[in-house]
């Protein structure tokens, strides 16, 4: 699978990639991730990026295109890929068109995970994240507590709530999410790539990717 999973903060683009790795071997690539990643590590990379996200704004296309022009070509996107993230602009997305041109990658599809905003900030609000950079599980306050209230089940660090995950930063994500990477489902419609999911629960759109694939 060589897809692209779009829709908002929250949506559960994250979730749904864990999944589908399970299911065929393909790498989940999120950009987030990778970020706070470098943050935590106190790399150049993090330094340049952590006051951007921690207000809720995108960091430049420049750095997010440097990361992922290296990262599409490691060995393990040959057996496919879920883009968690990325692209988030439509320069983004332009120059992911070029890149995968130029590497002689074929997306199958742009997925748009569509989830009604009120279910939305539920999640961001509730959300809760382990703390150590090279794991950053997620855990939910109401439905997927840590089995030890603030302590990951995976790792035994510390769960937190993400910086980004004050009610100003999260109304800043999903009208950052509005102006810039909403356009994108109009880009991959357009490329006749896209899919368009209604669902809140996770399973229901592994079906939908799946049957669509399957036809
Ligand atoms: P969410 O989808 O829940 O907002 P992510 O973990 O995908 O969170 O991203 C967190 C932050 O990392 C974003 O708010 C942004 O600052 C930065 N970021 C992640 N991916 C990109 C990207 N492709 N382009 C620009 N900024 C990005």
């Amino acid at each position: 699978m060589k897809l692209i999973l779009l829709g908002a903060p929250g949506a559960g683009k994250g979730t749904v990639a864990k999944l589908l790795t399970k299911l065929d071997g393909s790498v989940q690539i999120s950009t987030g991730d990778i970020l706070r990643g470098a943050v935590a590590a106190g790399s150049d990379l993090g330094k340049q990026a952590q006051d951007f996200m921690n207000r809720g704004d995108l960091v430049p296309d420049e750095l997010i295109m440097g990361i992922m022009e290296s990262r599409l070509q490691e060995p393990d996107c040959a057996s496919g890929f879920l883009l968690d993230g990325f692209p988030r602009t439509i320069p983004q997305a332009e120059q992911l068109k070029v890149l995968l041109e130029k590497i002689g990658i074929k997306l199958d599809m742009a997925v748009d995970i569509d989830v009604p905003r009120d279910v939305i900030l539920d999640r961001l609000t509730t959300r809760r994240t382990c703390s150590n950079g090279d794991c950053q599980e997620i855990y939910n306050v109401k439905s997927n507590p840590p089995s030890k209230e603030g302590i990951c089940d995976k790792c035994g660090s510390p769960v937190v709530q993400r910086e980004d995950e004050t009610e100003e930063a999260i109304s800043q994500r999903l009208k950052t999410y509005g102006e810039k990477t909403a356009p994108l489902i109009g880009f991959y419609d357009k490329e006749g790539l896209l899919l368009t999911v209604n669902a809140t629960s996770s399973d229901a759109v592994i079906q939908a990717i799946q049957d669509k694939l399957d036809s």
